[in-house]
Order: C-alpha cells, then sequence, then structure tokens
C-alpha cells in the first residue's frame, strides 16, 4: 500500500497521431490528490475530462474517451506508462484530439516521466483487491481477473505467423518491471492490415518509425524486434493503459487470451457492476481493509481547478 503520487514538474513532448498523422503536441502537469488522470483540451475554450471508464467510447483500433465536448483518441500507450509508473495524478494538456505515438511504444513517455521524477503525496491512494473471479469473453477471446496476492498480468496471443505462433508473458506489476520489461515493445500490424487502414484513411500516421509491421514471413523494420515476444508484450502494455480506466489500483491477476481493447474495457465495466467480487484497501479515512461497497467513490470529472503550467 502507497500514497498517490503525481510528477514533480510539468514535461511536453511532441510527435504525431497514429490515426489522424497530424502534429500534436501534450504537456503533462502535476496534478492535486485526488484528480485522476484528467485530459485538458486547450482549444478555442478550456475543457477537460476525466480518464475513466464511464467516458470511454467505443473506437476501431485504440481506446479513447469522449465527453464535455472533446474527445481524445489512442490514450492507452500514456496512460500505460502512468499507470506503470504509479502515477495517479496528472494534467495531460492536448492540443488536438490524439496523444502522439512517439516509437510505438510507452518508453518515451517513461523516459520524459523520469527527466522529471514523481513525487509522493500526502493521500492514500485506494486498492481493488478482488475477491473472486470475473471474467468476459467473446467466442475464443477472453480475459478475467481472479484473486492474487500481487497484481499480475498473464497475456497469451495466437496468430499464424512464424514470428508469433503463440506467446504468453506473465508480468508481475511494479515500477521497475514495467520500465524494463514491457514499456519499449511496440504497436505491431500486419503488411495487409496496415494497406486496408490507409486505404480507408485510418493510420495515417503509422510508418515503420512507429509500428512493427509484419510481411507474410519476418517484419520489415530495418532494426528488427526489441523483444522476441514483443507482440505479447505490448499487449500486456495496451491491458494496463485500458485497465487504468478502473481509476485506482488494482490487486488481482488478470488472465488474457485473444483480447484487446473492447474486451479489456468491458472486464472494467463488470468489475464496477459486482461489487461482492472486491473489496477496497488502504482507503481513507477507513481502516486498512473496508467491506465491499456498492459504489466507488467518483472522482471529479468537472469542473476541474486548472493549474497554470
Ligand atoms: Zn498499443
Amino acid at each position: 500500500m502507497r500514497n498517490q503520487q503525481t510528477l514533480a514538474a510539468a514535461v511536453t513532448c511532441s510527435g504525431i497521431g497514429l490515426h489522424s498523422g497530424q502534429p500534436v503536441t501534450m504537456m503533462l502537469r502535476p496534478a492535486p490528490p485526488n484528480t485522476g488522470v484528467v485530459f485538458v483540451n486547450k482549444g478555442d475554450a478550456i475543457t477537460s475530462l476525466l480518464a475513466s471508464i464511464e467516458h470511454c467510447v467505443p473506437t476501431e483500433l485504440c481506446t479513447a474517451i469522449d465527453g464535455n465536448g472533446f474527445q481524445v483518441r489512442t490514450i492507452e500507450h500514456i496512460l500505460s506508462a502512468l499507470a506503470g509508473l504509479e502515477i495517479d495524478n496528472v494534467y495531460i494538456d492536448v492540443m488536438g484530439s490524439e496523444v502522439p505515438v512517439m516509437d510505438g511504444s510507452a518508453a518515451p513517455f517513461v523516459h520524459l516521466i523520469q527527466s522529471v521524477g514523481v513525487i509522493a503525496q500526502e493521500r492514500r491512494q485506494p486498492f481493488l483487491k478482488i475477491t473472486a473471479p470475473i471474467e468476459v469473453s467473446e467466442g475464443a477471446r477472453r480475459v478475467r481477473i481472479e484473486p492474487s496476492v500481487t497484481p499480475r498480468i498473464t497475456y497469451t496471443i495466437h496468430y499464424d505467423h512464424p514470428l508469433i505462433k503463440t506467446q504468453t508473458y506473465t508480468h508481475d506489476c511494479s515500477p521497475h518491471s514495467f520500465e524494463k520489461q514491457i514499456a519499449a515493445a511496440r504497436t505491431f500490424g500486419f503488411l495487409h492490415e496496415v494497406q486496408a487502414l490507409w486505404a480507408r484513411g485510418l493510420g495515417q500516421g503509422g510508418t515503420l518509425d512507429n509500428t512493427v509491421v509484419l510481411s507474410k514471413d519476418g517484419v520489415m523494420n530495418q532494426a528488427g524486434l526489441r523483444f522476441l515476444n514483443e507482440f505479447v508484450r505490448h499487449k500486456i502494455l495496451d491491458l494496463i493503459g485500458d485497465f487504468s480506466l478502473l481509476g485506482m489500483s488494482f490487486i488481482g491477476h488478470i488472465i488474457a487470451e485473444r483480447s484487446g481493447h473492447a474486451l479489456h474495457t468491458r472486464l472494467v465495466r463488470q468489475i464496477l457492476e459486482q461489487p461482492e467480487k472486491w473489496v477496497l484497501l488502504n482507503m481513507e479515512p477507513l481502516a486498512e481493509e473496508t467491506r465491499p461497497v456498492a459504489h466507488i467513490p467518483r472522482r471529479q470529472s468537472s469542473p476541474v481547478a486548472l493549474q497554470a503550467s
């Protein structure tokens, strides 16, 4: 159990949106306790939107949130970096409707965050501890969470491709393990899928600089792979980002097979709808362990007190 954390100072990065292909600038700023991760759109009017499951909307190929008059897409990799490094409170200013794709992994965000550091805050971070299994599935695709002493994720993917076939990987969640084993794994796609996306005007920002592109029997990226099982590691990266829409830390073992963004977020919704299968720990000002509650105390999504950067 730990206290909430935020960034020690503001940091900025620029890149292109994976789907729009447009330049995007993003700034991460420290936020007070109990803020959560809040996207701030500095367009004509300043609006803000909490990264939470109730704002999550279905989109193709990425995770997006929508509300308060704006939508922001491809949020899963920055959310993964924040959750992976245990940063609970942050404002994310985006100039545009998409998070920059950077190199297709979470590593540039990790380096950005580490360049300023993380500070502990004076409030406890709540943990949702799973006490009974919860599962969602769709045909052969499934994801479940079951009781565990520590947070873990086991992912299995199957692709009829000589470089992938079946890959299974277990990640024991910790900032160190996230940084070393997960953060650098990049987005991947098959050449025929990438070409089909481009034909439909999607994935305009996708290049070999930010996507591992699989040809019939290899990868097209000259430098090759960062890990032999980079594909399954990236699926875990995505899951960590999607699962952070829960809005608090978790203790349980997530087991996913052939899953994706839609099933990940369905599991988050199912968890919140079954409060008899978890308890909240480290809540304030209650004792260390509480009884199951019907509703999680929601963080304020609006209005948000905007701090000058
Ligand atoms: Zn991804």
